[in-house]
């Protein structure tokens, strides 16, 4: 939705601008700012959203026609100044950068700072010093919007244990999905801190978020357009060597022989298991072997000591079993061996038919172990839907006397449910017990809807107010 062209307050707008900023949409707050002529505190939060938005260019230029192109000799914590040194900090001043850190040092406990350190460190590429202040955002302060999950569990993923990443990996994308209700709908959180890994070099880390992400939320089209394929080393590398083994079993018409062709099976697998990935080390390798088994949801992610041992004690026995089969076959086409040719016959239609009979029942096993899945996926989509229904039970009463902003599901549940449209045609919605108008539009940057509160007065007929030459867009 667009804004409205009809005539609005600029105080109405520069409420918007607020209410976009608090849940840190600095593009929607820019777009908006940009239609209303500002004040001096205005432009210096202009330049802000400027620097937040990577154009730290040209948030300088905005702070030189407030005046402000200079550090003062003397360090001190006024924001304008506080400001300016983020700006050229960014830009590749090492001393606005030295001196941005030590006036934040003089204000510990105080969140807005944070944010400057953070843009300005991630665009020098300082992202040691981004991630400590994402992190105490949203650790500290509990500061959790996109921009900053986004940003904090890619550093949480890019200090992984670099002997077992999986722990860390299944945690930041769990993580991931506790804090963000609208990921499996919208996951650009991801996205970005894709993004962000590649940004600072770690493109294993890039790749391991984007393959757990698609693995766990198996529905999101965005994410499987971007998980790079391999193809599943040796998958089905079991049935040659499993059919040759049986062959020399029916030949010497001793079923159990055929379990000594698991030896290789099992070499082969640990070989395969221990290989990296190209481009990983061991541990990312084995985290992007892991990740593929976490599509089952969380009802039955993985499989126990005691599962697998059931499991193998059953794969013996069919394969034990099968041998007999194969035998009375190739005994059908061939006979009974005597001579050499014959045997070697044997030999072969008993393996062609052991493998034949271990690619149905693999298929069959595959097949069982893909309906399992579907029904975890069909529990898990349950749990969450009904969740979804009690988190957005409350989405038709009033909040507008308590917030400001509101994103995504939510939004759209408020907007339909409790807002009732101001104009025909508008994207302004009216609350029918309070009268503020709030702003329906989208940020682009998350593809997210946005709910921005403005004034808490009723704007009955705009086209009756008196009109300024600055007041109004
Ligand atoms: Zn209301």
């Amino acid at each position: 939705m667009t804004p409205p062209s009809t005539a609005v307050p600029a105080a109405l707008v520069e409420e918007w601008v607020a209410a976009a900023d608090e849940v840190d949409a600095f593009e929607v707050a820019l777009s908006l700012a940009a239609k209303v002529s500002r004040d001096d505190e205005a432009e210096l939060d202009r330049a802000r959203l400027l620097l937040m938005v990577g154009r730290p260019g040209e948030a300088l230029a905005v702070l030189a026609r407030q005046h402000f192109v200079e550090l003062p000799a003397e360090p001190g914590a006024s924001w304008p100044y506080l400001l300016l040194a983020a700006c050229r900090a960014a830009v590749g001043d090492d001393d606005a950068y030295r001196r941005l850190l030590s006036v934040v040092a003089m204000v510990p406990g105080r969140w807005e700072p944070l944010y400057l350190v953070g843009a300005a460190a991630e665009q020098r590429g300082d992202y040691g010093t981004a991630d400590q202040a994402w992190t105490a955002l949203v650790q500290v302060h509990h500061v959790v919007t996109r921009f900053t999950l986004a940003r904090f569990l890619a550093g949480v993923l890019a200090r992984r244990d670099r002997d077992d990443s999986r722990a860390t990996l299944r945690a930041v994308v769990e993580e991931f999905l506790v804090r963000d209700p609208d990921l499996r709908t919208n996951p650009r959180p991801i996205l970005a801190a894709a993004e962000n890994l590649r940004r600072r070099g770690d493109h294993a880390g890039s790749a391991l978020l984007l393959r757990a992400a698609g693995s766990r939320l198996p529905g999101v089209d965005a994410l499987q357009a971007t998980t790079i394929r391999r193809p599943a080393p040796l998958r089905w590398m079991h049935v040659p060597l499993l059919a040759v083994a049986a062959a020399i079993a029916v030949w010497c018409d001793l079923p159990p022989l055929v379990l000594a062709g698991l030896v290789p099976v099992l070499v082969v697998r640990g070989i395969a298991a221990r290989s990296r990935v190209r481009g990983f080390s061991a541990a990312d390798s084995a985290a992007w072997r892991a990740a593929l088994r976490w599509r089952q949801g969380p009802t039955a992610r993985s499989v126990d000591t005691e599962q697998m041992l059931v499991g193998g004690l059953v794969a013996a026995i069919v394969c034990t079993a099968s041998v007999p089969i194969a035998g009375a076959f190739a005994g059908a086409v061939a006979g009974r061996p005597a001579a050499i040719a014959r045997t070697v016959q044997y030999a072969a239609v008993s393996g062609l038919v052991f493998a034949a009979l271990s690619v149905l029942l693999t298929g069959a096993g595959l097949g069982l172990l893909a309906l399992a899945r579907r029904h975890n996926w069909r529990t898990e989509r349950r749990a969450r839907q009904a969740s979804d229904r009690y988190r957005l039970s409350d989405a038709g009463d009033c909040r507008c006397w308590r917030t400001t902003a509101l994103t995504g599901s939510y939004a759209a549940a408020y907007l339909g449910r409790h807002l009732t449209p101001a104009m025909p045609g508008s994207a302004l919605g009216r609350c029918p017990s309070t009268g503020a108008l709030w702003l329906a539009t989208t940020d682009e940057e998350n593809g997210q809807l946005l709910l921005l509160r403005g004034a808490d007065r009723p704007a009955s007929d705009p086209s009756a107010q008196p009109k300024t030459a600055n007041g109004y867009l």
